[in-house]
């Protein structure tokens, strides 16, 4: 678990892309419930069911989001991932119809995820380090993007993103090229990495006219239908075939060091089956804003 700050009244602990476990306070006198960095967004318990947000209007009335309306297919889209699996259970939709549409995808691994597993002696740092980016690309496989998908690792530190923001804005200026599209995890979204990759990405894009598409993750955790912290005006709602979603439920499953039990600490699956089951529909949900 990576300690992000530390100070006399305020301890964060993170574990990268934990439900559980994302952002727990220690000894947080005076201040119930807003964190350092996510403030209210706390990714806690087991958030809100899938039940609630199948059953909400504002997702089924929501515009509809068409990549083959709004993407021509020589443009190239680079997708931010905080953590190997974000692609996928951000994106898995997504990959599959970008790559219908002929879109070549740059896949940015910010980090490699290697504090997913504290005091482990199975996934330790450096195992993690080979085998989380080794799960992505079995992913990309199982859903039959893989051959469109060249993969960046930024190599940033798991947990570290937020002070590593003036780093990640350098490498992106060497990666990004003008016409690009920017798909990345949003920048409210609970987890301390995913909001800063969502601030570091939203600005270059705004300050270099590129469309961006920030990406719902662990909002579906923490939020509640309607709920005011999220910008829904700016939401459109991609729509996964059966097919789609079959490939993305599989490849899901490749990521063994998330879903199964740490027998060396104890420790449950990262992704809950309840973390899984919201990630396991037929849409996926980005904000939008247009900087002309
Ligand atoms: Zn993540």
């Amino acid at each position: 678990m990576a300690t992000i700050i530390s100070s006399k009244t305020i301890k964060l602990t993170v574990k990268d892309d934990a439900v559980t476990h994302a952002a727990t306070f220690e000894g947080n006198e005076g201040n119930e419930g807003h964190h350092p960095i996510v403030g209210d967004r706390v990714i806690k318990g087991d958030g809100t069911s899938q039940e609630a947000w199948k059953n909400w209007s504002g997702l089924q009335d929501m515009p509809r989001f068409d990549i083959t309306k709004s993407f021509a297919p020589h443009q190239r889209v680079c997708i931010f991932a905080p953590h190997p699996d974000d692609e996928i259970i951000g994106c898995g939709g997504l990959l599959q119809q970008l790559t219908a549409n002929g879109n070549p995808i740059v896949l940015i691994h910010v980090t490699n995820g290697t504090q997913s597993h504290p005091n482990s002696t199975i996934y330790t740092q450096e195992k993690l380090n080979t085998i989380r980016p080794q799960e992505s690309m079995q992913a990309l496989e199982i859903l039959g993007v893989a051959h469109q998908v060249t993969t960046v690792a930024l190599n940033l530190a798991d947990g570290e993103v937020f002070t590593q923001q003036e780093q990640f804005q350098q490498k992106l200026t060497s990666i990004i090229q003008a016409d690009d599209i920017l798909i990345t995890t949003f920048m409210r979204d609970g987890h301390p990495d995913h909001e800063a990759t969502g601030q570091v990405v939203a600005s270059f894009a705004k300050q270099h006219h590129l469309a961006c598409y920030q990406v719902l993750i662990w909002a579906w955790h923490w939020a509640k239908p309607a709920d005011s912290r999220i910008p829904w005006h700016q939401a459109i709602r991609l729509d996964l075939t059966n097919e789609q979603l079959r490939r993305k439920i599989a490849a899901i499953s490749c990521f063994e060091s998330q879903i199964t039990i740490d027998e060396s600490t104890g420790s449950p699956p990262i992704l809950s089956a309840q973390a899984i089951a919201r990630i396991s529909q037929p849409w996926e949900v980005y904000l939008y804003e247009s900087h002309p």
